[in-house]
C-alpha cells in the first residue's frame, strides 16, 4: 500500500527508521529489535540507503524483509547523487518485485571535498532529489514517495526561502509527503509547517524524532546534519554523563524525546517518525502511552 493513503487515514501514527547493520553476525539481533517493535505497530518503517557503510544489497533485503517477514509497511530510502538511470531503475524494479511500494526519494550527499557544482556536474542525470523523484513517478505509477524537508534548512541551500521552495518542487514532482530532518526544539517544526503552508504546501510534514542515546553518537549526528541542540538540554546531557555514565545520558534523552513527540502530536503533528538508532528500548520508552486518547 501506498504510505499516503495510510497516513490519511491513520492519525496520529509512529513511524520507525532503521540502518541495516554493517555485519551479516549481527542481523539476528537486529531482527530481534525489529520484532519487539512490531508490537508498536508503526504505520510505516523506513530503510536507510548507503548511509554509514550500509550497502544497497543490504537495504533491498532489510526492506524486503520487514515487509513480508515482520508484518511492517516499509519504504526503502534511496538516494540519486551520482547514479545512473539504469541503476536506480534496477532498485525500484527489484522493490517492487518484492513488493515494496514506498520510496523515501533523496538526493544523498555530495562526495567528501565535492561541491554542488562539481558533483552534480559529474553525475548526470540526478542533480537533485526533484529529479529522482519525477523519475520515479514517469516510470512507477505504483510507488508511494516520501521527501525529505529540513526545519533548520539543508547546510548547503542558498536561503531558508530557496530550500522551502525546492521541497515545493519535489511536492510538485509528484512526492506525497515529507519527513524532517530530526531536530530538537519544537518551534522550529511548528515555524517549519506554517512557512510551508503559506507557500502552498499542503502534503503532510512527518516530524523526525531522535533519541539521545550517547553523547559521542549525537555529537557526530549533529555535526552531519546541523541540527542544534538547545543550550539548556546539552547541560543535562552532559551533567546525566558525568553523574550516571551512558544509561544516564539514555534515560534523560528518551525522556525529552518523548517529550518532543508528546507536543508534536498535541500540536497536530500527524505522526511521529523515530530515528530508531536501531535501539528497541530507547524507541519504546518513548511510545509507552503516548498514542493513548
Ligand atoms: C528523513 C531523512 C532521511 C535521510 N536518509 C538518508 C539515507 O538513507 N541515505 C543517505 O545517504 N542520506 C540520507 N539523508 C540525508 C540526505 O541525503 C542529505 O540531507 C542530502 O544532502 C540532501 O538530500 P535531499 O534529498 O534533501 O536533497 P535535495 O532536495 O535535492 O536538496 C539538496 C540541496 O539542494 C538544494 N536544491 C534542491 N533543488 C534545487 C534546485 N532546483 N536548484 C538549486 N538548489 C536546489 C536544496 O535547497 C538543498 O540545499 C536523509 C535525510 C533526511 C531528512
Amino acid at each position: 500500500m501506498q504510505i499516503i493513503h495510510a497516513i490519511t487515514k491513520e492519525k496520529p501514527f509512529i513511524s520507525l527508521e532503521f540502518f541495516p547493520p554493517k555485519e551479516r553476525t549481527e542481523w539476528p539481533t537486529f531482527f530481534q529489535t525489529v520484532d519487539r517493535l512490531a508490537g508498536i505497530h508503526p504505520l510505516f518503517a523506513s530503510v536507510t540507503y548507503g548511509a554509514g557503510g550500509s550497502t544497497h544489497g543490504n537495504s533491498l533485503e532489510i526492506v524486503t524483509r520487514l515487509k513480508r517477514d515482520h508484518g511492517m509497511e516499509s519504504m526503502a530510502h534511496l538516494t540519486c547523487i551520482g547514479s545512473e538511470c539504469s541503476e536506480v531503475e534496477r532498485f525500484l524494479g527489484d522493490l517492487t518485485s518484492a513488493g515494496v511500494t514506498n520510496v523515501l526519494a533523496l538526493r544523498g550527499d555530495l562526495p567528501q571535498g565535492s561541491t554542488a557544482t562539481t558533483a552534480t556536474a559529474t553525475a548526470p542525470p540526478f542533480r537533485y532529489a526533484s529529479d529522482l523523484v519525477s523519475f520515479i513517478r514517469a516510470g512507477h505509477p505504483e510507488m508511494g514517495i516520501g521527501v525529505a524537508g529540513y526545519p533548520e534548512t539543508h547546510p548547503e541551500a542558498v536561503s531558508p526561502d530557496a530550500d522551502l521552495q525546492a521541497l515545493r518542487t519535489k511536492l510538485d514532482q509528484g512526492a506525497d509527503f515529507i519527513v524532517t530532518q530530526l531536530f530538537f526544539d519544537n518551534a522550529l517544526y511548528r515555524e517549519f509547517v506554517r512557512r510551508a503552508r503559506a507557500l502552498g504546501i499542503q502534503k503532510p510534514i512527518i516530524p523526525g524524532i531522535l533519541p539521545v542515546v550517547n553523547l559521542k553518537v549525537i555529537n557526530r549526528i549533529i555535526s552531519l546534519c546541523g541540527a542544534a541542540i538547545p543550550p539548556a538540554y546539552m547541560a543535562e546531557l552532559q551533567e546525566a554523563d558525568r553523574s550516571g555514565g551512558a544509561a544516564a545520558v539514555q534515560q534523560v534523552g528518551v525522556a525529552y524525546a518523548r517529550r518532543q513527540a508528546a507536543e508534536l502530536l498535541a500540536c497536530g503533528a500527524p505522526g511521529v517518525h523515530l530515528y530508531t538508532l536501531n535501539r528497541a528500548d530507547a524507541v519504546l520508552g518513548i511510545v509507552d502511552g503516548l498514542l493513548q486518547k
